[in-house]
C-alpha cells in the first residue's frame, strides 16, 4: 500500500530529529485538502499553531484566509504547511540546521501532494525552495518554474501585518501577487503524476516566467532533485 499523507502525519507527530521536539506543544504538520492543486508554505509555527496543532491559525492565518477568500478559495481547497513543524522557542528564526532537518518531512509533503502551483510565503521558504540568496522582495511578483511545477513567492503575512497592514505598499503587493496565483493556478494544468526531474544544473530552475527584473535564482539541487 501506497503511504499517504495522513500516514506522514502521523509519524511526523512523534519527531524528534532537532532540539525543538523539547519544546514545542505539538507537531504542526499541515493542514488542507491532501489533493490540493495550490501549496503555501510559510516558516514556521507560532504560539496560536503550536497549541491548535494547525498552521495559520493567529493574526498571519487570518490575513492569508482573507487573502484566499479575495481569490475565491477557502482554506479547504488548498494545503498549507511550513518549513519547519515545530515552534521556534519565543518565533526566533529558524535555524540552518533545523531547516536541513526538518525539509525531509515537506518534501515527502509535495511529494505526495503533487501540487501544480506552489506559494512560498516570506524569505525562509523562498530560499529554501528556489535555493537562492535574493530576497523576498526581488523575488515576489513572478512566477518560477520548478520541477514541472510553478513556485509564486510573496510577502509573509506577518511581514504585512508589521510593515504598515492595509495601507502599505506591501499589502497592494500582496494582493496583485493573490491574483498571480488565481490567473496562474487557471492556467496550469495539473501536475503530472511523476514529472520529469529537473536537472540539478538547469539554470532556468529558477529564473521567473513572468516578469520579475534581474531575478535569476540558483538551480535546486540535492535532495530536491531527487525527490519530486
Ligand atoms: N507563521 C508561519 O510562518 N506559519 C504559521 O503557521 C503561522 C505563522
Amino acid at each position: 500500500m501506497s503511504r499517504m499523507l495522513e500516514d506522514a502525519a502521523a509519524e511526523a507527530a512523534g519527531c524528534t530529529r532537532c532540539g525543538l521536539a523539547r519544546t514545542r506543544t505539538q507537531v504542526v504538520f499541515g493542514a488542507g485538502d491532501p489533493h490540493a492543486d495550490l501549496l503555501f508554505i510559510g516558516e514556521a509555527p507560532g504560539m496560536h499553531e503550536d497549541r491548535q496543532g494547525e498552521p495559520f491559525v493567529g493574526a498571519a492565518g487570518q490575513l492569508l484566509t482573507r487573502m484566499l477568500a479575495e481569490i475565491g478559495l477557502a482554506r479547504e481547497d488548498v494545503y498549507i504547511t511550513n518549513i519547519l513543524k515545530c515552534r521556534p522557542p519565543g518565533n526566533r528564526d529558524p535555524e540552518p540546521g533545523e531547516i536541513e532537518t526538518c525539509t525531509p518531512w515537506l518534501v515527502e509533503q509535495i511529494s505526495l501532494i503533487q501540487p501544480s502551483v506552489i506559494v512560498t510565503l516570506g524569505n525562509f521558504a523562498t530560499k529554501y525552495v528556489l535555493q537562492t540568496q535574493r530576497g523576498i522582495t526581488s523575488m515576489r511578483g513572478a512566477v518560477y518554474p520548478w520541477h514541472g511545477r510553478r513556485v509564486i513567492p510573496t510577502f509573509h503575512p506577518a511581514a504585512i501585518l508589521h510593515g504598515g497592514g492595509e495601507n502599505s505598499r506591501q499589502f497592494q503587493d500582496l494582493r496583485s501577487d493573490f491574483e498571480l496565483i488565481s490567473r496562474t493556478l487557471a492556467a496550469t494544468p495539473p501536475a503530472p503524476a511523476e514529472p520529469p526531474l529537473a536537472p540539478a544544473a538547469a539554470p532556468e530552475a529558477a529564473a521567473p516566467e513572468a516578469a520579475a527584473p534581474e531575478a535569476a535564482a540558483a538551480a535546486v539541487a540535492g535532495e530536491q532533485a531527487e525527490l519530486f
